[in-house]
């Protein structure tokens, strides 16, 4: 057994790594401010004071105070470390991303040799995305309506929250600002790359789709003897990225513990206790979408049973739930479809790319979700237009967001415009964004893992599970066996 492999399945071993990080963030949490040790130590200096002992109260304070700045400052450290693996966990995801879609697109489309196929995946993909993101905001909808979470926030709360994230919002409001500028045209221009270099070197991840699809087309348009060699390079490459992608897996649960432990370190448990409503309806409807919608299609359409598909994904919406970014967890979640799901990689190549940058189901519930909650809060009562307007608008929004952390709340201010919700009320929800952010980019991986996995079987270009095993069987060996 190699130094990279382990006898724990990765998928328990990121959860061990996530449960283990809530643990150690909370008590980071807890541990953070010196305050609270000071004020502890002050109520004990007063029983000593009150019983006459005042030297004794004196200095027990004063030790009481030098331990609180101790721990304080021990807990920073321990913090700061932590936030410092994580990001070098990312970094490592990132570095692949580019890479990994350019060659397998681009040795995926050659090999494939078949346009008409690439044009019936693309249109089936793209229409998939569109189906499940309208779906997914009609239940946000639907929840925030029978639940009314805005009417469990005090105008009092409601206020401090306003004022305490004003300045974070105006920020937000003003990035808004800056993407509804921007036309409709410019927006689909952008998709088409005016210098590859620079798409590649900016991460632009629509751009480098085109560029391989671009440079698989033209390999199959030239003579077989020339592009042969092209072809068995590009695959080599992608061989080549699966490969470090594995070995960046490997530390995946320290990484995934890490990411946890900064998040949950800094969580403010105040904000999170005065708008625990809200977020559990956002909560209820991503896991409706996740755990019913998803493997309901997914079972109606293909051959994989509700835990497989689970199983085989897992590693990646764990991922997604740490990192709170669907961009640098899309290596992993090719990884996953690929290897674990079993979809080729021709489909896995186009789908989960195009997937991680357009369609993002989880943003548009929550962006639902939280139309309805700020209009309540405001005691607007949104006609039935209005809502029809929430859903074309957040389907487009959620298109157009980033696959990075906490985009989805700048997006979220185009949609409340667009029926005319005061958008200062994106300050009340700015406390919990980032826990929510982390459960909706669980569920747009999870989203993009299921429209493989149609794609991938109504193509039938789907593994059965003895033929994901056998493949399985040499990870990360050192030259494995070739496979005939
Ligand atoms: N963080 C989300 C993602 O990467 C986007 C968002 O909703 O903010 O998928």
């Amino acid at each position: 057994m190699s130094m990279f492999q382990s006898r724990v399945a990765l998928h328990w071993r990121i959860l061990a790594g996530l449960l283990l990080g809530v643990v150690a963030g909370l008590l980071i949490n807890s541990f953070w401010t010196s305050e609270t040790w000071a004020a502890m130590g002050v109520n004990d200096a007063k029983v000593f004071l009150e019983s006459g002992q005042a030297n004794v109260a004196g200095d027990f304070a004063g030790g009481v105070n030098e331990y609180a700045d101790f721990t304080a400052k021990a807990a920073r450290f321990v913090r700061h470390a932590n936030e410092f693996v994580g990001d070098l966990f990312m970094r490592g995801l990132k570095f692949i991303a580019v890479p990994i879609v350019l060659f397998s697109l681009a040795a995926g489309v050659a090999s494939l040799n078949d346009t008409a196929k690439l044009g019936r995946i693309g249109g089936k993909t793209i229409g998939a995305y569109l189906i499940t993101t309208a779906v997914a905001i009609s239940i946000g909808l639907l929840a925030a309506n029978i639940v009314k979470p805005g009417k469990y926030v005090p105008e009092e709360t409601r206020n401090i929250l306003a004022a305490e994230y004003k300045e974070t919002a105006d920020s937000k409001v003003d990035s808004a600002n800056v993407e509804i500028e921007k036309s409709t045209w410019d927006i689909a221009l952008d998709i088409f790359p005016a210098n590859p270099f620079a798409s590649m070197a900016e991460g632009k991840t629509l751009q480098v789709v085109v560029l391989g699809l671009l440079i698989g087309l033209a390999l199959t348009l030239m003579p077989a003897k020339e592009s042969e060699p092209l072809v068995q390079l590009f695959q080599g490459m992608t061989g080549i990225v699966i490969k470090v992608v594995e070995m960046i897996l490997v530390f995946a649960p320290i990484a995934v513990f890490a990411l946890i432990v900064t998040v949950v370190a800094d969580l403010g448990m105040e904000v999170l206790r005065s708008l625990v409503v809200y977020c559990l309806t956002v909560i209820g409807g991503l896991a409706i979408m996740m755990f019913g919608v998803y493997p309901f299609v997914v079972r109606v359409l293909t051959p994989i049973k509700y835990g497989r598909f689970f199983k085989a994904i897992s590693p990646a919406q764990l991922l997604a739930f740490s990192s709170a970014s669907s961009g640098a967890t899309m290596p992993v979640t090719m990884e996953c479809v690929e290897k674990r799901l079993g979809v080729s990689e021709d489909v896995t190549s186009f789908v989960i790319p195009v997937g991680a940058t357009i369609n993002m189901d989880g943003t548009a519930l929550y962006q639902g979700v939280a139309a309805v909650f700020i209009a309540q809060m405001y005691n607007i009562d949104l006609s039935l237009m209005q809502q029809l307007t929430i859903v074309l608008t957040a389907t487009l929004a959620s298109i157009g967001t980033a696959a990075v952390p906490g985009v989805g709340i700048v997006m979220l201010v185009i949609v409340l415009e667009s029926v005319g919700i005061p958008v200062e009320g994106i300050a009340v929800i700015l406390g919990v964004d980032r826990i929510l952010d982390m459960c909706r980019t669980s569920c747009n991986v999870t989203g993009d893992c299921m429209v493989a996995a149609i794609v991938g079987s109504t193509e039938r270009e789907l593994r059965t599970p003895a033929e994901i095993a056998a493949d399985l069987a040499h990870p990360l060996d050192e030259h494995p066996p070739e496979r005939s």
